[in-house]
């Protein structure tokens, strides 16, 4: 069964054939989740159903993994995993078909997924993720006699090394077993998993990996550009971050890589989970409203500005923030736009944790600004639909931005997306310039550069616009009436996993690469 997620999963349409695939990543929602690669992993078995994949999810076996798991059975032993015993497990939980790897010295702790209470990265996430590329490699390398994907979908550094494993088992083994096609998406290229070369035999890779040519990068292993190197074919979150990260300025030292491999790389904009992200549905809203009746986000907005702390003014402009903060999101622009955007008479809501420094600014910015700032320092589902059904705006100033979920969720809850023109924020929201304008197809602001100027600019511009409210309600309903959903990036992944599929042949002896 897999969980649906707003488009009508249904079963393969006629004609279409069946094709195995394993996906395989650290986190997946709802289960465990830090950001935006959680929300896409969750969502991909359901929207892939659709276009006749079967897709499987291997993810670690955290404990709110291993809690919600049903039925589980152990369909493999590891007598030793990286320093312990280890089990893999088949069950389902949330309606996801799950492998998950319990190991409990790699896994069974409570708290981030990555990083320890001390706030430093668990000391050991070298084996932790080697321990899930190694099992994701040998999955497909046909672990389970019964269940051989065609295909294997590593997600962002932490399995990384899972196309790497088989290129290097295949030199060592050559001929016997099975050789999926191996697709790397990078959610996104700040997050890279370097770690000493000295650990390169602990982590079960040959000498010879430790070249430029293999897993080596800058003198340390990097998982990431492993992955690069390996995987038949790149793909990364949205069209036009797949231009950037060519060029040394969103590259951050993979540039080189990615253009030599320009061939194997592609764009694939993200799709939202349009049922839980459903204003006319919402059980977290106050009230649920859909395009037709926009006068119903009133009451949100109202409950916003109560839980924000804010004047319970209908008519000022709220703008609002669902973010991890941090320096690649342009918070700290934001902060200091905060004289611009009280000055055009807006109010401004935000939610999120992050960077002390952050977190500090904008709690201060609303002890400061009682009544016109709000700022809720936390990880709260329930706050992020409330305030995307009752701000104005959204505001997302990126510096980079691979994809970006929240200016979707922003487009189907009518809070038009004001967004710094990069990645993915360039590819989703239509600017409101004169033309698309008088078309009737704007959903939202965008800037560039990436500058306090700009985006102060961005914020008077965005107010001018709220107050005419047939332009605004206009920009509202052309982004609801907008496809977020995953009917199309699910067409784009099958045709990528099909080309694969048929491009890779399922053993060795013949292996083309993109
Ligand atoms: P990233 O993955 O870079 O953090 P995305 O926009 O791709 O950014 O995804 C962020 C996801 O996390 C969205 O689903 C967003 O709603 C959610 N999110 C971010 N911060 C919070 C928060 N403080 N509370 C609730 N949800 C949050």
């Amino acid at each position: 069964m897999s969980r649906r997620i707003g488009l009508g999963a249904a079963p393969a349409g006629r004609g279409m054939s069946t094709l195995d695939a394993l996906s395989v990543a650290s986190e997946i929602f709802p289960l465990v989740k830090t950001g935006g690669l959680a929300d896409v992993v969750g969502a991909l078995p359901a929207a892939l159903a659709v276009e006749g994949i079967r897709l499987r999810t291997l993810v670690p076996g955290y404990p709110p993994v291993t809690g919600a798991l049903g039925g589980a059975r152990v369909v493999h032993d590891f007598a030793d995993l990286y320093g312990g015993p280890a089990r893999l497990l088949a069950g389902e939980a949330s309606g996801l078909d799950l492998l998950v790897l319990d190991a409990p010295h790699l896994f069974a702790r409570a708290g981030n997924p990555y990083v320890a209470s001390t706030g430093q990265d668990w000391p050991d996430n070298a084996f932790r993720f080697a321990a899930l590329a190694r099992v994701a490699a040998d999955l497909g390398a046909g672990l389970l006699a019964d269940w051989v994907p065609r295909i294997l979908h590593a997600h962002d550094w932490q399995a990384g090394l899972a196309p790497a494993f088989l290129h290097y088992d295949a030199l060592v083994r050559p001929g016997s077993r099975p050789r999926p096609g191996t697709i790397l998406t990078v959610h996104n290229l700040a997050f890279q998993g370097q770690f000493p070369a000295a650990l390169l035999g602990a982590l079960g890779l040959p000498d010879s990996a430790f070249t430029t040519e293999g897993v080596e990068y800058f003198g340390s292993i990097g998982f990431l550009k492993a992955g690069l190197q390996f995987a038949d074919r790149i793909t990364t979150v949205s069209p036009t971050y797949a231009l950037e990260i060519r060029g040394p300025e969103a590259g951050m030292g993979l540039d080189g890589l990615l253009r030599a491999r320009a061939g194997a790389l592609s764009g694939i904009l993200n799709g939202l989970d349009v049922a839980v992200w459903d204003p006319a549905t919402d059980p977290l809203l106050p009230a649920r409203y859909d395009a037709a009746s926009l006068a119903g986000r009133a009451a949100n907005k109202a409950a916003l500005q109560a839980r924000f702390g804010l004047a319970a003014d209908p008519a000022a402009p709220l703008f609002g923030v669902v973010s991890r903060l941090s320096w690649q999101k342009g918070l700290d622009l934001l902060l200091a736009a905060v004289p611009a955007l009280l000055g055009a008479g807006a109010q401004l809501a935000v939610l999120g944790t992050g960077e002390r420094a952050l977190e500090a600014g904008f709690l201060a910015g609303a002890a400061a600004h009682p009544g016109r700032i709000g700022a809720v320092i936390g990880y709260n589902e329930g706050l992020a639909h409330l305030l995307q059904a009752g701000a104005d705006a959204l505001l997302v100033p990126s510096r980079f931005e691979p994809c970006g979920l929240t200016q979707l969720s922003a487009l189907r809850y009518g809070a038009v997306p004001v967004v710094a023109r990069v990645g993915g924020l360039a590819d989703s929201v239509i600017d409101a310039n004169e033309m698309a304008l008088a078309a009737g197809v704007a959903t939202g602001l965008q800037f560039a550069p990436v500058s306090l100027e700009m985006l102060e600019l961005a914020i008077r511009r965005a107010v001018q616009l709220y107050r005419d409210p047939d332009v605004w309600q206009g920009m509202q309903r052309s982004g609801m009436a907008a496809d977020v959903s995953w009917r199309l990036p699910a067409k784009h992944y099958a045709a990528l996993y099909r080309d694969l599929a048929a491009a890779t042949s399922p053993t060795p002896a013949a292996e083309p690469r993109a």
